[in-house]
């Protein structure tokens, strides 16, 4: 693939999640906007600019903007999320095909589940080429233990078996986190490219605070891997 993007940004929520950027990348720069800082650099002699969001949908889409405002011509993020698609288990990796809300719900008014009233979309379709090289850099890495699928967004930690089971159901989600639908949209609304990574820390059932816990520096080690196997390759 010789997509040859100029700059690349990266986002991942918390610092479990960065931290392999932070050892990784060759910084050249830093800036600091609307308390978030931005970290510039070369990670395998390509330019990026990644930094921590914090959790949740509002945090991602403040830094998406900021990272496109800063001259990214793609965004990736990196991170951990709970399985949904029954198939998941703990360290597999979900690369999204599309992000959508799953708390945007205003069924009361007789939209869809998920459905962003009076827009075309909100099933947010990932960038094809991204979602291919990242699938075939997933499997690379971990055989077998790679979905291609949607990924769910919202601000709330699921863990519920009940809950978990009907975002499959109704939504046909592959996983579930707090921020991935969030940076989908403010990539839509500016025309950029942009692909989810995320390995599964949790089932987003009852025991999902347990494995969080324990589990998501490990998932956020393999989701790392993807960007830097993808990064040599975009
Ligand atoms: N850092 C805090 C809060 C983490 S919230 C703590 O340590 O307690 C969970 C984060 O991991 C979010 O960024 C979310 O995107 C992701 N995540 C992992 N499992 C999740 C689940 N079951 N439901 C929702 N988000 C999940």
């Amino acid at each position: 693939m010789t997509t040859a993007y100029r700059k690349i940004g990266i986002i991942g929520a918390m610092v479990e999640e960065v931290e392999l950027l932070h050892k990784h990348v060759e910084k050249t720069g830093a800036f600091v906007k609307a308390g978030i800082e931005y970290t510039e650099g070369l990670f395998q002699g390509r330019q990026v600019v990644f930094c921590k969001s914090g959790v949740g949908k509002v945090n991602a889409a403040v830094c998406t903007q900021l990272l496109i405002e800063a001259g990214v011509d793609c965004v990736l993020f990196t991170g951990v999320a709970g399985a949904v698609a029954p198939s998941l288990n703990i360290g597999d990796i979900v690369v999204s095909t599309s992000c959508l809300q799953h708390d945007m719900d205003v069924t009361p008014l007789g939209f869809a589940r998920g459905q962003i009233p009076y827009q075309d979309t909100w099933d947010f379709q990932a960038d094809p080429a991204l979602v291919e090289l990242a699938g075939s850099v997933s499997e690379q890495l971990f055989p077998g233990r790679t979905l291609k699928g949607k990924v769910l967004s919202g601000d709330q930690f699921v863990a519920s078996r009940d809950t978990v089971r009907a975002l499959y159901e109704e939504l046909n989600g592959a996983c579930t986190e707090m921020e991935g639908a969030s940076l989908a949209q403010v990539c839509h609304m500016n025309g950029i490219p942009y692909v989810v990574i995320r390995a599964m820390s949790d089932k987003a059932d009852g025991s999902a605070h347990v494995n969080f816990a324990e589990f998501t520096v490990q998932a956020s080690i393999n989701s790392h891997a993807i960007i830097e196997g993808m990064i040599k390759q975009l």
